[in-house]
């Protein structure tokens, strides 16, 4: 106790206060813990600090997601299609996606109303600083370090990744990093049909990566076009510019049109094992940084939302917060597997996904990508595709998990 003590009377720590919980970083996951601890009434009394340098006032995200299921931040949604178009050149099929939507919300939107909602609970500050060290001193106390002082806190929930913070395990596993620019559009006269969202368009040169342009159109002269990439290594800056406007004139046919708004970013997709909690202590990794982008897809939104409110239930039943996050083994597996096809054989894809979609029910393949299958229907979808790039990547990732003695 007395050198719990003496450290902290040699760190400068900020008024002395101490919090239940700090959050490091107030994106997507730090605010979606936030709000959904801030909707649990016997929560109430818990002090939570949330530490972000950023002011949020940009739109810099779209988040899309397809569910069947009622969800968080509905009121946020400024999108909805009951219809997608997967298009290679093997297949060009619009799906009806039966009781699923897919949906998009703006960052900015979900960024105001948290923040606003946060606002009003007395119980949670946000502060604008960015954090430089997390150190936990004893099972109990965390100490936060910023640029200008110390917080003290009981839980750590951290989702601040740096530049870089995947690099040092390229060696080890598989990265492979989704990157993209995108083109909110408009056109003087109807081109996109807004009841169909475009989920892939592999009908563009591969170069032995996985490479698509994804369509989201708003209305029938407005729609954001996004040019993605999977690969190892991100493009030269103009190369994005030249593919959209490639595909934007020539599959489109546009000669005239307008760009309103235009997003980029690059998501990490890696099978690399990524903790949930620093060992022993209180400090909890969430979002990306706490392995919620699902490695083969990207897609993060909903995992956040489910993993928010899984670290609510263990908050208010007092119980250990890992034994409630545990993510499915199996889907672990087929992530790794995809991973690695994509990044040693990227070109390939476009086929085996063409096969996917036109072999198994939408409805079905939906699930599977959002992991809510069965091992059956996971078994069937399997038996879907050819085996051989499969097989080839098993013996490569057994081989690696031999030489390393762990998955
Ligand atoms: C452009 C883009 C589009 C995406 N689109 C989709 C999509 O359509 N659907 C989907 O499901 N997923 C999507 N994703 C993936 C994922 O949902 C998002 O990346 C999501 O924002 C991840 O949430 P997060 O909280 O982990 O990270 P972020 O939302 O990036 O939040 C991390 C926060 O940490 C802060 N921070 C950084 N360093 C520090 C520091 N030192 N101290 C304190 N704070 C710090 C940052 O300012 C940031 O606010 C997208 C990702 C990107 C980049």
């Amino acid at each position: 106790m007395q050198a719990l003590q003496n450290q902290l009377d040699q760190e400068n720590i900020i008024s002395k206060a101490y919090y239940d919980i700090i959050i490091v970083g107030g994106g997507c996951a730090g605010l979606s813990l936030a709000y959904h601890i801030s909707k649990e009434e016997t929560l109430s009394d818990l002090k939570i600090m949330i530490i972000e340098p950023d002011d949020k006032t940009d739109n810099d995200k779209t988040w899309c997601f397809w569910t069947d299921k009622p969800f968080p931040f509905e009121s946020e949604v400024s999108g909805k299609w009951k219809k997608i178009a997967f298009l290679s050149d093997e297949m060009q099929k619009t799906f009806d996606l039966g009781k699923f939507s897919y949906f998009k919300i703006d960052s900015i939107d979900f960024y105001r109303k948290v923040r606003n909602a946060l606002a009003e609970c007395e119980h949670v500050s946000i502060v604008n600083e960015k954090v430089i060290d997390i150190k936990a001193v004893g099972d109990e106390t965390v100490l936060v370090h910023t640029e200008s002082g110390c917080f003290r806190g009981g839980k750590v929930f951290d989702s601040a990744i740096g530049k870089g913070w995947i690099e040092p395990l390229k060696d080890q596993y598989n990265v492979l990093l989704q990157h993209f620019e995108g083109w909110k559009i408009k056109t003087s006269a109807p081109t996109f049909d807004p009841e169909v969202m475009q989920m892939f368009d592999f009908r563009i040169p591969q170069n032995n990566e996985v490479r698509f342009v994804y369509l989201i159109p708003s209305s029938t002269t407005e729609a954001l076009v996004e040019f993605t990439v999977f690969s190892t290594d991100l493009l030269g800056e103009s190369a994005y510019k030249k593919q959209l406007q490639s595909y934007i004139t020539k599959r489109l046919n546009l000669s005239e049109f307008t760009i309103l708004e235009k997003e980029s970013g690059v998501i990490p997709m890696t099978d690399v094992p990524l903790k949930q909690q620093e060992q022993g202590v209180p400090v909890y990794y969430i979002g990306t940084k706490g392995g919620m982008c699902k490695p083969s897809t990207g897609y993060a939104f909903l995992r956040i939302q489910r993993d928010c409110k899984l670290i609510v239930s263990a908050l208010v039943r007092h119980q250990g917060i890992g034994q409630l996050r545990r993510l499915p083994k199996r889907f672990k597996l087929y992530d790794a597997l995809m991973l690695d096809i994509m990044k040693r054989d990227g070109g390939r894809i476009a086929s085996i996904f063409t096969t996917l979609f036109r072999e198994n029910q939408i409805t079905t393949l939906l699930r599977f990508l959002d992991e809510q299958t069965n091992f059956w229907e996971e078994l069937k979808i399997m038996a879907s595709v050819p085996s051989a790039p499969f097989m080839k990547s098993i013996v490569r990732l057994v081989t690696r998990t031999l030489k390393k003695g762990k998955w």
